[in-house]
């Protein structure tokens, strides 16, 4: 142990010992990116050093490297403290836990907001003034910026567990049986940290969600409590407001079911949030993809206006129970006008899926 505050070290001695030194944001050594003005978001110091930054200097230009769930929460918070915002996203389409088609309807909403999206483009270096951010540079443009947000994702930062020789896994995380134990004795690890089982795809994979983190938590506690506890696993489910939609997904996407050389389905439908005749009933998508052969859910999205993300938790809770499409079109689901339409649209979904088997 290090008291970073005086420098003193001292060696603290375990019976067991749990390491959750969770995730840091993946931040490219290319020119400029040590300049001021340039952020990563990653924990409660930092956006309040973003928001700091913003009351203070009142930046007029941001651009943000990443159109995933941070980069894009960024953009809307930044477009309502009034800047100009630019997101530059790598692949055709932001969100990429989203399939294609779904996150598509995001950025139809992004962009009427006025905020410019270059997809299909890498970023590539900062340009600095006086050792401030003045540019960014793509492989296919020069953007001004007077902040950067760098929104590429994030790595776990297992540099403790690598010097204590404890094994690591799936994109160097550290690896974990059911009770959540390291490969060394009295050691256990949780959260950002850890490499996850897929609940669906049945192997390992690398998920950095605070609901994850939670349970985690809960088992570890329980098992150094003295009781028997165990994860099952993860499914990444996830929910996100992007300005007047929200959104939701669980378990596979198509690339990753294409990926285990799986056959599927997909039945995509568009209903509305409360009943029809209801006011401020709103448009909800919903996406089930579904094993061609069996007909078991393999996973679901779903893009909204309000009411519409948490309704991924239906679905989420049927993948966990392993139930195939047909069986989802029968559960009881509830029903009243202010709160969904006679066939909640997740059942819709599933009946529309259902019929494509
Ligand atoms: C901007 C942002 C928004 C998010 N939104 C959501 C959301 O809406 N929903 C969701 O489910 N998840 C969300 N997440 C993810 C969520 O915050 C993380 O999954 C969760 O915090 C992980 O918990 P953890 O305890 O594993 O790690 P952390 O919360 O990162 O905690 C790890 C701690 O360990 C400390 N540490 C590291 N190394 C050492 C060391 N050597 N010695 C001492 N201390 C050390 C770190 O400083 C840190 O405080 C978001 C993350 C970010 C950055």
């Amino acid at each position: 142990v290090i008291n970073l505050n005086n420098g003193e070290q001292r060696w603290e001695s375990y019976d067991q010992l749990v390491i959750a030194t969770g995730a840091l944001p993946i931040r490219p050594d290319v020119p400029g990116s040590d300049a001021a003005g340039i952020y990563a978001l990653s924990n409660l110091e930092s956006g309040i050093a973003v928001k700091e930054d913003v009351d203070r200097k009142k930046p007029q230009q941001a651009v943000i490297v990443g159109g995933g769930y941070i980069g894009i929460e960024m953009a809307e918070a930044l477009v309502d403290r009034g800047m100009d915002v630019s997101v530059i996203e790598m692949a055709p389409e932001i969100m990429g836990t989203l399939d294609p088609d779904m996150a598509a309807l995001l950025a139809k909403t992004v962009e009427r907001h006025g905020v410019h999206l270059y997809r299909e483009e890498s970023f590539e270096k900062i340009e600095t003034d006086n050792g401030a951010v003045r540019a960014v540079v793509t492989n296919k443009r020069t953007i001004p910026a007077d902040i950067v947000i760098m929104a590429i994702g994030v790595r776990p930062d297992t540099e403790l567990a690598r010097e204590a020789e404890i094994p690591l896994g799936f994109k160097d995380a550290i690896i974990v049986n059911d009770r959540l134990q390291t490969k060394v004795a009295n050691v256990w690890a949780a959260g950002d940290c850890v490499q996850s089982f897929h609940l669906v795809s049945r192997k390992p994979t690398y998920i950095a969600l605070g609901t994850v983190a939670n349970r985690q938590g809960r088992v570890i506690g329980a098992n150094i409590g003295g009781d028997y506890a165990v994860f099952p696993g993860v499914m990444g489910t996830a929910i996100c407001k992007i300005f007047d939609l929200e959104m939701g997904r669980t378990g596979l996407q198509e690339k990753e079911i294409r990926d285990l050389g799986l056959e599927f389905v997909s039945g995509t439908i568009t209903s509305l949030t409360q009943a029809e005749y209801y006011p401020d009933a709103g448009k909800i998508t919903v996406k089930l993809l579904a094993e061609r052969k069996t007909g078991r859910l393999l996973g679901g999205q779903i893009v909204g206006e309000r009411g519409s993300a948490k309704r991924i938790d239906t679905i989420a809770v049927a993948l966990h129970a392993g139930v195939t499409v047909e069986e989802m079109i029968n559960l009881d689901l509830s029903y009243a006008p202010p709160h969904s339409p006679v066939w909640d649209p997740v059942a819709t979904a599933a009946r529309k899926t259902a019929s494509m088997i």
